[in-house]
Order: C-alpha cells, then sequence, then structure tokens
C-alpha cells in the first residue's frame, strides 16, 4: 500500500521519534498533550519526497512518460521547488537506481517498492511507518530512506528509526522471501551523505524482541523512568519537562574547588556542559515567549514589551522619485547591484549549473579557530603558543 507524503501519519510511538521514546518511555503519553507542529522545513522535505517519488517512478517504469511530465510539471509550481532542490534529488534518485541495479545483478527478480507502509505493530503498539523505497533481492532485503535536511549527517548504524522500517518490511514481506540479511540505508543529497547499516534478520528480530517491545508497551501505557539526554532535542515536552530542567540544573551545578580562578581542567568541565544548557535556556525563553504572546500568560516579574526595531522606507519607489525630485543623482543614492551570495545563488541557479560554471571561482577560507570536543573528526590545529614552541624546539 502507498502512503502520500502530506498525509504521512503520525503514530503516538513514530518511528522517527523512536530515539526519544525508547531512552525515555513517559515521553510518548507526556507529548500527547502537546500540540503538534510542522515547519518550513518539514514541509519542504515533503516537498523533495513527492519530487522524488516521481521520477524514480518514471525512472523505475512505474508511469508513462505523460504523466510523469504532468506530475512533475505540477510539482515545479511549488512552494519549495527550485533548480537546486531538483539536483539534490536527482543525486538521491542516482543513488537508489545504483542499488536497484546492484540488486538486479544479484536477482532478475527484484521486486523494488515506493512509499510502503511498513507495519511494525508486532513490536511497538499501532507502529507503523513509510518505507521511501523498498529492495527485495535474493536473501537480502534494503530500506532506503531520503533525509532532505542539511543539519547533520545521521548515521544508519543503531538507528531505531531504521531498524523499526526494516522489522515493519520484514514482517509485511519476509514470508515472501527467506531473508537473511536486511539493510537499511539513510541518504541526505544535501550532505553528501550515505550510510548503510546491514542486519542478519535473526539479530534484528532479536533487537525487536528484547529491546524494542517490552520499552514499547511501557511507553503506550506511560510507564517508566524519564530520562533527559540528546534525545529531548526533538521532544514536544522540552520546555517544560521536569527532568529536564532538573537535569540541566544539576549541571549547572558545579563543584567548584579552592581558589578565586577557575583551573584549565575545570574551564574544560564547564565547556562540556555549555552547549545542552544553552539548547534548554533558549527552549525555556521561546516557550515563555510565545505563551506570553499567544496565549496572555503572565510570568511573575516579567512582562510583554515592544522589542527593538530599526527604521524602514514605507515605500521605496517614492523614497527614489522624492530624492531625485530633490536633485540627487542616482549613483550618490542607490547602491550598487550585488551578486547573490553563494547559497542563495546555489539555489537560484541550480547545484549542477553551479558547478559548472563556478567550481573554479569558489574558495573556501581557513575557518577561525574554534574549541570542539576530542571525538571531532577534524585535526587539532597547533595553537601560537604550541607553534612557538616547536620553533623554538
Ligand atoms: S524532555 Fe526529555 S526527559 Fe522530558 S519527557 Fe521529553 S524526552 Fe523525556
Amino acid at each position: 500500500m502507498t502512503a502520500s507524503h502530506a498525509s504521512r501519519a503520525h503514530a503516538k510511538l513514530s518511528a522517527s521519534g523512536s530515539k526519544r521514546w525508547l531512552s525515555c518511555t513517559p515521553s510518548a503519553e507526556l507529548e500527547s498533550h502537546f500540540e503538534e507542529t510542522t515547519s518550513d522545513f518539514a514541509e519542504e522535505g515533503t516537498a523533495a519526497h513527492e519530487l522524488s517519488e516521481i521520477w524514480l517512478k518514471f525512472r523505475l517504469s512505474q508511469i508513462k512518460s505523460g504523466e510523469h511530465k504532468k506530475l512533475w510539471e505540477k510539482a515545479k509550481k511549488g512552494k519549495y521547488y527550485s533548480p537546486e532542490m531538483e539536483d539534490y534529488v536527482q543525486g538521491y534518485v542516482a543513488i537508489v537506481l545504483e542499488r536497484v541495479s546492484e540488486a538486479r545483478k544479484r536477482s532478475k527478480d527484484a521486486a523494488v517498492l515506493l512509499e510502503q507502509r511498513l507495519d511494525f505493530s508486532a513490536w511497538v503498539p499501532d507502529g507503523f511507518g513509510t518505507g521511501d523505497v523498498l529492495i527485495i533481492a535474493d536473501d537480502t532485503m534494503e530500506v532506503i530512506d531520503l533525509k532532505y535536511g542539511k543539519g547533520v549527517p545521521v548515521s544508519a548504524e543503531d538507528n531505531s528509526q531504521m531498524r523499526l522500517y526494516g522489522l515493519g518490511a520484514l514482517d509485511g514481506y519476509g514470508y515472501l522471501y527467506d531473508i537473511q540479511t536486511v539493510r537499511m540505508t539513510i541518504v541526505q543529497p544535501r550532505l553528501d551523505s550515505v550510510s548503510t547499516e546491514d542486519l542478519p534478520a535473526a539479530d534484528l528480530v532479536a533487537w525487536g524482541d528484547d529491546y524494542v517491545k517490552p520499552r514499547a508497551d511501557m511507553a503506550a501505557a506511560g510507564e517508566g523512568e524519564f530520562a533527559a539526554g540528546d534525545h529531548c532535542r526533538f521532544c514536544r515536552a522540552r520546555s517544560t519537562c521536569r527532568k529536564r530542567a532538573e537535569e540541566n540544573l544539576e549541571l549547572a551545578k558545579y563543584d567548584f574547588r579552592e581558589g578565586s580562578l577557575l583551573s584549565t581542567d575545570e574551564v574544560g568541565d564547564v565547556l562540556g556542559r555549555i552547549d545542552q544548557l544553552q539548547k534548554w535556556a533558549e527552549d525555556i525563553k521561546k516557550h515563555a515567549l510565545d505563551q506570553a504572546e499567544k496565549h496572555g500568560v503572565r510570568y511573575p516579574g516579567w512582562k510583554l514589551v515592544e522589542g527593538r526595531s530599526n527604521r524602514i522606507y514605507s515605500d521605496r519607489d517614492a523614497v527614489q522619485a522624492a530624492l531625485i525630485e530633490g536633485g540627487f543623482v542616482e549613483d550618490k543614492i542607490l547602491t550598487p547591484r550585488e551578486l547573490l551570495g553563494i547559497t542563495a545563488m546555489e539555489k537560484a541557479v541550480g547545484k549542477k549549473k553551479f558547478e559548472e560554471l563556478l567550481s573554479d571561482l569558489i574558495i573556501k577560507p581557513v575557518g577561525k579557530p574554534t574549541l570542539a570536543t576530542e571525538k571531532d573528526p577534524r585535526p587539532e590545529l597547533s595553537s601560537a603558543a604550541s607553534a612557538a614552541a616547536d620553533f623554538n624546539d
């Protein structure tokens, strides 16, 4: 069965939120008291999924060229369509077609299914999701997921969303084929990232039975212990969740040693806590402003006031006409026309043309030094002091 992108319903225990409710089982019940919101990024992602489906169906001969043209023309009129999106989607489609052709080499009867509803309710109450692409060939089943965001690369390794899709695929089609391996792949065309996890089908089922099922039952019943962590970022209760507040205030408490100044070790420790504290503080501020502005909530000691603003022209054409009339020449009152910035240019002309025409004209200046944790993959820079010491040596 195929599912439309815009109407991809969200189950209470959704695959995309599984990292959260598996780590903090009562969050699913707590979240249900908050409205589900959508964002421009989510809608842009939906548009990219729709466009990729149109192209995949055509390239896989599931629709004829007349229907493809009609659907494509309609997609091109969409709010989020751009030459840049077209390029990224074509990149994703090429990767999927590569996987399909590899599968066909293994088995000429390889099955390719698009937009399949994957039901994993055998492990998670009412659990289902949508697999963008499902390829079944020989003893291997591959689930491919397009992620159109350009935030951070998402790994398919140990990824609970992909594993739940894998379980759903196995449950839905496993009885037709002798599946030994489930391959789960995430493609992020805007980050040039493709990540895959291969898991023996038996191990995936054991993960579902031993780890997911008991936790999903607890989550559905609103039971278990609250547990804060990175997964709080996407929780609808994140701004006012007591557990998250307690954890962050605990983080902020610091057992300082004697002395008027912090030691290097102490500064290092505090650095490790700042990002999480900052995110939590921003969530609280955003939530409080939203409540005060939209729902009239008053917080003791705080009031809603008008923010600072800068002067703007009410009618730019009238301003220009008045200045010319007043005897000023255009060179004096108009700024010269400027090139678009790099991101806007890439969006305007498309990634392919951008690379074709401008690749030799784009440079990447050396970035300003920044502090990162030791796990960060970038090589360590030598500081001015250690460079001087090296020189003296
Ligand atoms: S904010 Fe974090 S700790 Fe609180 S319910 Fe959500 S996931 Fe659990």
